[in-house]
């Protein structure tokens, strides 16, 4: 394989951001961010947003998580998207000891280029996660995860063997959200604006690529699922809201058109138990042959 990427493309990626002054205990990275949790609410840490992605700053990619991240109390400037460079200065995580785990300096944010989908080919995409690619199987996380725990590899992007299905149901604290209201509190108490549960919980069951495998159901927990999920609830209700999901996240994305792969990331108290964080569904048959030699 040649270099992870040219310095040329590199050099673009990273136009106009500005360096980030080093401190002693924290790192500087320089990542795309892949995929972006639903914020969950913690009573150590107030909202967060598990937030993961690729560093472009070391000579091959790497995995890295940060959490948490208050996305919502970011400035609107500040909130990047998916597929977004950014560069921060980050630590390492205490009380979290995945490998792939940081703590966020926010006040470092810088945000740079926008990797697109250009016109639907996906190129630069397939560059940047070319080399990451099913390095695991679903089944050997879930074996890592259970012999190693905190030190077993935990963020991947895996191809599924046949995907089978997607169960959609309610989410229940979606139903009880009235009596959890008045627990939402920043970090320094004050009262947040609301952030409503997730509708729905969608279940993509699948068999991985291990010969041996007798398949893995694993939820969905992109942000862009959930917000998709209310806003329809808002237009078609809640019915007609679940089939759109349905159709949207299993017929549309894991389409037999689209060489569809899962990013897997596991619970920081359950280093067995993984989670689909996002779907990459690029066309079948776009991606580059492998990088060659210049
Ligand atoms: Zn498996």
């Amino acid at each position: 394989m040649g270099e992870f990427l040219t310095s040329y493309w590199k050099a673009q990626l990273t136009q106009g951001l500005d360096e980030v002054k080093p401190r002693p205990g924290f790192e500087v990275v320089t990542m795309i961010v892949t995929v972006k949790a639903y914020p969950a609410i913690g009573r150590k840490n107030g909202e967060g947003v598990c937030v993961a992605g690729i560093r472009i700053d070391t000579p091959s990619p790497q995995w890295i998580r940060l959490f948490p991240v208050n996305f919502r109390g970011l400035d609107e400037i500040h909130q990047f998207k998916k597929w977004q460079v950014i560069r921060l200065r980050v630590q390492r995580g205490t009380s979290d000891r995945r490998a792939e785990s940081y703590t966020p300096d926010l006040s470092t944010l810088q945000l740079g280029q926008l990797v697109d989908t250009q016109s639907g080919t996906w190129e630069r995409r397939w560059q940047i996660v070319d080399g990451l690619i099913d390095t695991y199987t679903a089944c050997e996380f879930h074996s890592a995860g259970r012999a190693k725990g905190q030190a077993a590899p935990s963020l991947g992007l895996i191809t599924p063997a046949e995907i089978k299905g997607l169960e959609v149901g309610l989410n229940p604290d979606y139903l009880n959200q009235g009596s959890q209201k008045h627990e939402q509190l920043s970090l320094f108490g004050e009262p947040v604006k609301f952030l409503e549960p997730p509708p729905f919980i969608a279940k993509y069951s699948y068999t991985c690529r291990e010969p041996s495998c007798r398949g893995h159901d694993q939820t969905l927990i992109d942000w862009e699922s959930g917000v998709f999920a209310r806003k329809r609830i808002q237009a078609v209700g809640r019915e007609a809201a679940m089939v759109e999901h349905h159709d949207k996240f299993l017929t549309q994305l894991c389409s037999p058109s689209n060489d569809t792969k899962f990013f897997l990331g596991n619970q920081h108290n359950y280093p067995h138990g993984f989670l689909v964080l996002g779907v990459f569904y690029p066309k079948k048959g776009s991606q580059p042959a492998a990088t060659l030699d210049f």
